[in-house]
């Protein structure tokens, strides 16, 4: 889905904008300060027209209001966005950092909307007005508070964002396949970047059309070209200094919303972090194919190496399913063997299986391991498909609820039976009467 960034100055209401624009009260304001939030971007819905939301609010925090350092985590935001909206506070006026911030916004050269919160009333408008001195175009005035004028500008935010199946959408049969690079700091994804793309690199692709940086890098590998989105959320290396958390979390998932498989670096030598399964997580919750690499393999111990085993068998085993491949980027050790990997990913990612061969699947499973007994009654499974792919995702159709752990079990032998080494996979059920 597209991305729309939300920039403005603390206080002007950014955070109940989102959440207007999200059309629910979760606690996107109640978030403590001080609390790292581990979600910076949602899904959001208008008009049948899905985008992702990105809430720069969450790191003003130790911005402190300072022109600068709201102007530059801005930029972050920026970069990795389709459009951006920017909220002004029509009762207060266009500030000085509101005008660091505009200038900004005019060398990304993305289109920006401008949102005057504040304006409760019809009175309102004329401070409204104003802005228009801010060279952004017409102001549109809101009310996050009440919801004033918020419908209208969700129209403008969909007529602005690019169209959904340009950015991600069903990919170009043909094309080159989306991955994302992603990885907690310091594991050695732009030097992976760097050794992959080597003298092979041919195209800089500058898919937002616009003038900065490229967004992504087209590169050749195993003979054929892949498509490495949000490249220059890698390269950029100097705004990790500030929000460096946030950073990395918002480009994961603006990375994510892009790709069809992400590739995540782990740090071999080092042991797994909360922020490593994190990223994982947000692989798997977002529908990717996954291939984990796990890179510094260079620097590989053999003490290290056992307690790398029992580490995998323990915080992995959600994800045993996922190809892993040892690599150096610093050496190049094995680069190339991420190219199989992601074939296998995204070849179990894009499998369908037949109808016919899901239901025979399913009375074998269910003749030999029956749903276990509830109250002297046993739900039954009458019929299943299989909906959709990329990720795989199936539907049974039950005359009862079936236990999780049966669920997980029918996942599991689904696996041993078809494969689908890569890609997670959904299993939902109907409860017919
Ligand atoms: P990024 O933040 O994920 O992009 O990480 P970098 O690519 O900047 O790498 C972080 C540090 O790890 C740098 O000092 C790299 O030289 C080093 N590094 C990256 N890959 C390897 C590797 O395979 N082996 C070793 N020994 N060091 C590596």
């Amino acid at each position: 889905a597209p991305v729309l960034a939300i920039v403005g100055r603390p206080n002007v209401g950014k955070s109940t904008l989102v959440n207007r624009i999200l059309g629910r009260r979760e606690a996107v304001v109640e978030d403590t300060p001080g609390v790292t939030r581990d979600r910076v971007s949602y899904p959001a819905l208008w008009n049948g027209q899905r985008f992702t939301v990105v809430d720069t609010g969450g790191w003003e925090q130790d911005a402190r209001g300072m022109a600068s350092r709201v102007a530059e985590q801005a930029e972050i935001a920026v970069e990795l966005a389709d459009a951006v909206l920017f909220v002004v506070d029509a009762t207060v006026g266009a500030t000085a950092t509101d005008e660091a911030v505009v200038r900004m916004l005019r060398r990304t050269r993305k289109p920006v909307i401008l949102a005057a919160n504040k304006v409760d009333d019809e009175r309102g408008q004329l401070e409204a007005a104003v802005l228009w001195s801010l060279g952004l175009g017409e102001p549109r005035s809101v009310s996050a508070l009440h919801g004033r004028g918020v419908a209208d500008l969700l129209d403008v935010v969909i007529e602005t964002l690019p169209e959904v199946s340009a950015i991600a959408g069903p990919v170009e049969e043909g094309g080159p396949r989306r991955v994302a690079l992603i990885g907690r700091p310091n594991v050695g994804k732009s030097s992976m970047l760097n050794k992959l793309v080597g003298s092979e690199r041919v195209i800089v692709d500058n898919v937002a059309g616009t003038t900065r940086d490229p967004v992504d890098e087209l590169v050749s590998l195993g003979g054929r070209m892949w498509r490495f989105v949000d490249t220059a959320g890698i390269r950029r290396r100097a705004h990790q200094a500030s929000g460096a958390d946030f950073y990395a979390a918002l480009r994961t998932q603006t990375a994510l919303e892009k790709a069809e498989v992400a590739v995540v670096l782990l740090d071999a030598s080092e042991v797994l972090s909360v922020q490593d399964t994190k990223i994982l997580s947000t692989v798997i919750e977002a529908g990717r194919a996954l291939v984990i690499a796990y890179n510094k393999w260079d620097l590989m111990e053999d003490e290290r190496r056992h307690y790398l085993e029992r580490e995998i068998e323990r915080d992995l085993v959600q994800m045993t399913w996922a190809p892993r491949v040892n690599v150096s980027a610093r050496t190049g050790w094995h680069a190339e063997r991420l190219v199989p990997a992601m074939d296998k990913a995204l070849a179990s990612w894009d499998a369908r299986i037949p109808t016919g061969r899901f239901n025979a699947f399913l009375g074998e499973l269910v003749a030999a391991n029956p749903h276990p007994l509830r109250g002297g009654k046993q739900p039954r499974i009458l019929f299943g498909t299989q909906a959709s792919s990329r990720p795989p995702k199936f539907v049974v159709f039950t005359t009862g609820f079936l236990d999780p752990g049966y669920r997980r079990f029918i996942i599991r032998r689904l696996r041993e039976t078809f494969g689908f080494e890569g890609t997670p996979i959904e299993l939902t059920m109907r409860i017919r009467e």
